[in-house]
């Protein structure tokens, strides 16, 4: 079983074994009410002054407040009601105070809407302002003097979560103490601990917040250091626990925990010290700059946290990134929010005026200061193992022309899809419907494995066929075409149902046929199956490519096991059949949808697989997700790869062969389902999905 590497540390971190141990005997052992007076609680009580005079020590709190709460966000909610409060109180008293609430632009999402929160809900009225960041990430310091003159509160982070940018605070200080004397000034300190010297009293910082998480204690701890004479209004009231800073019995465990990850960081024995990391991250980077060609790095490496990497890859989307990694078992985390199909920019990368494809492509690579060196080798060859599985794709460039696939090829951006017919035998292939988003993915899908390109045709004239047809150059052969990118001098004839003929083309054994539907033949579609000497009878269909599968002559044309392929797909339905009426398939869908039958969890599926010695283990994930994995299906039994942009062309030789059962797999249990859905809905009654996915299974 290929294990798993964890690189995504400035997400959260496992829990040091040590730290383990310790809220096991706080939960255990030493399960007091450090409130109680008796031995028990005295027990509890010594945990907890441990673990705060070793942070007092480790942050240089000096005569400053330091309490235990549930984390950073906690910490960010009482640092900001502490100085909005004290803001109200002093704009009561007639005091002149700043009107600016200033955070810097690549803030933690926690520090800007707990400002807004604050502000509206205290009725202050102030304005928020975002500070800009220079294109490596640091705050414009230019644009915080001119503004901090009117400023009242000022955030700034540490360090960046997703860029590990590590803010100038010195400068930041400078600043605030020459032009912002009476402004609070907040830094998030959360990706800080562990990783950088901090001396908090010696610094102007008013409150900064920190996250146990981060750095091997558990979630829900973590504490707010408070400066010495900064205001201070506690979030919650109760029993008066933290000195009555921050009521509610506390969280024993996760302070027990956190504890022995502060004390480890004194003593400075357990943590690997920043060359080290420095060298870990350079191995990384050395790994994808030779696995990825063309991968640019977002983030400085001079002035960021040793500990990240973000970068993105030409042509590829950090939704495809992310697949790869984590078929590999690498678990990093995206730049920005994203979905397969559309990624969202991340706002950091944004920011810093990084370019679109950047920052809506970017990915996360992060490890924690406990990382060893074989992690870190096992990474690298696992980086190896993702770009060559890319490579063999056709996703990023290689040196070497990969073998050509075969078959039906679907490609879909928000319902729209095209398709692309290849023949490897020939080298030849069809594009039908091509989109304008994916013009270089089919371009350079071409030119990796040296198809000549017969036709790029579509079931609508003149739609925006153009640009593929240039980024093809040379691979594309089809001479002069009509207004539907069909050949003028297509060489075929064939007769078709019912008397009609069509001109059609050669590929390999196949023909691809093209046929006038709609009102006027204001349309096409294309017909595709092996001829019978000159004819292409419905029986000898396979595929019906067209705009509306339900047109009539589609129907004439097309036999009841012909698939009909539609240049929309809304409902990842994938195809269609003549024998399904597309307003019954939705309905069936739905009903279909509510039979458990359909799935078969990962303690079922040995037993099933047992039960059933011919069945078929399928992974619907991509070809590069499968290839990257490196290690047998579910239930180490082995399986085949049919992606779900194949899954039309395979369901076809399915649908023909006498039916086995199949078993669908992917990565959640998402894409198995709606392959089952789709080979249910044309008529195979054993097609099963995996529920949960490889993720439930290993
Ligand atoms: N600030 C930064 C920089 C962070 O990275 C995080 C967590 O991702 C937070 C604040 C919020 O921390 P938590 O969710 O642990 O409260």
């Amino acid at each position: 079983m290929t294990t798993e590497i964890y690189l995504d540390g400035n997400a959260t971190t496992a829990v040091l074994p040590a730290a383990i141990g310790a809220a096991i005997d706080a939960m255990g052992q030493r399960f007091g009410n450090p409130s109680s007076t008796h031995a028990t609680g005295l027990k509890a009580r010594a945990i907890l002054d441990q673990a705060r005079a070793c942070a007092v020590r480790l942050l240089g709190v000096g005569n400053g407040r330091l309490m235990f709460n549930s984390g950073a966000t906690e910490g960010i909610q009482t640092a900001v009601l502490s100085a909005l409060v004290a803001l109200r109180e002093r704009q009561a008293r007639g005091e002149v105070v700043g009107n600016l609430l200033v955070y810097g632009a690549t803030e933690h999402k926690a520090v800007p809407e707990s400002l807004a929160h604050w502000n509206r809900l205290l009725g202050l009225n102030l304005t928020l302002h975002k500070l800009p960041v220079d294109a490596s990430g640091a705050h414009d310091l230019a644009l915080l003097r001119q503004v901090a003159g009117s400023a009242a509160l000022i955030c700034t982070m540490a360090a960046n979560n997703e860029t590990g940018v590590v803010s100038d605070l010195d400068g930041i200080e400078a600043v605030i103490k020459e032009t912002a004397t009476a402004a609070y000034w907040m830094v998030d300190c959360v990706q800080a601990l562990g990783k950088l010297t901090l001396d908090l009293s010696a610094t102007r910082i008013d409150y900064a917040p920190f996250s146990g998480h981060k750095l091997y204690a558990p979630k829900g701890v973590g504490m707010l250091y408070v400066r010495a004479g900064a205001p201070f209004t506690p979030l919650i009231m109760g029993g008066g626990q933290e000195s009555g800073q921050r009521s509610g019995t506390e969280n024993m465990a996760g302070i027990a925990a956190l504890g022995v990850v502060l004390a480890a960081l004194e003593r400075g024995d357990t943590f690997r010290g920043h060359d080290d990391l420095w060298r870990f991250r350079a191995r990384l980077a050395d790994s994808l700059r030779a696995a990825l060609p063309g991968v640019v790095f977002n983030n400085p490496f001079d002035k960021s946290l040793p500990t990240t990497l973000n970068f993105s890859v030409p042509g590829l989307s950090s939704g495809e990134l992310m697949d790869v990694f984590d078929a590999a078992q690498v678990r990093v985390s995206a730049g920005s929010a994203c979905s397969s199909a559309k990624a969202a920019p991340s706002y950091v990368l944004d920011a810093m005026g990084v370019p679109l494809w950047r920052s809506a492509g970017a990915i996360r690579m992060s490890f924690g200061p406990l990382t060893d060196e074989e992690t870190i080798a096992a990474a690298c060859a696992r980086i190896e193992r993702c770009g060559a599985a890319l490579r063999a794709s056709c996703l990023v460039a290689s040196e070497s022309a990969a073998v050509p696939h075969d078959g039906l090829l679907q490609l879909g951006v928000e319902g729209a899809c095209s398709w692309l017919v290849l023949d490897a035998a020939s080298g030849s292939c069809v594009v039908i419907d091509p989109l304008p988003a994916m013009t270089s993915r089919i371009a350079s899908y071409v030119r990796c494995q040296n198809y000549r390109v017969l036709a790029v045709v579509g079931t609508l004239p003149e739609a925006g066929r153009q640009s593929l047809v240039d980024a093809l150059g040379d691979h594309y052969v089809a001479g002069a075409v009509d207004e539907f990118g069909w050949p003028v001098a297509a060489p075929v004839v064939v007769a078709l149902e019912a008397g009609a003929t069509a001109h059609a083309i050669k590929l390999g054994e196949q023909v691809l046929a093209s046929v006038g539907t709609g009102a006027g033949n204001a349309s096409r579609a294309y017909l595709l199956g092996a001829a019978d000497g000159d004819r292409l009878p419905a029986a000898c269909v396979r595929f019906a490519f067209s705009a509306g599968t339900q047109d009539q002559v589609v129907r004439a044309v097309s036999g009841p096991r012909t698939l009909l392929c539609p240049t929309r797909d809304d409902h990842n339905e994938f195809c269609s059949s003549m024998t399904i009426h597309p307003a019954a398939m939705l309905t069936a869908a739905t009903q279909l949808s509510a039979q458990a039958d359909m799935q078969l969890d990962s303690a079922e599926l040995e037993a099933f697989l047992n039960a059933h010695p011919d069945a078929v283990l399928v992974d619907v994930r991509e070809a590069y997700e499968f290839a990257a994995t490196g290690v047998p299906g579910p239930a180490g039994r082995v399986a085949h790869s049919v992606p779900l942009s194949r899954l039309a062309g395979q369901a076809s030789e399915w649908l023909r062969a006498e039916q086995r059962p199949l078993v669908f797999f992917c990565r959640s249990g998402n894409r198995s389902m709606k392959a089952t859905r789709c080979l249910r809905r044309l008529g195979h009654d054993q097609a099963y999905s995996l529920s949960g996915g490889l993720a439930l299974a290993a």
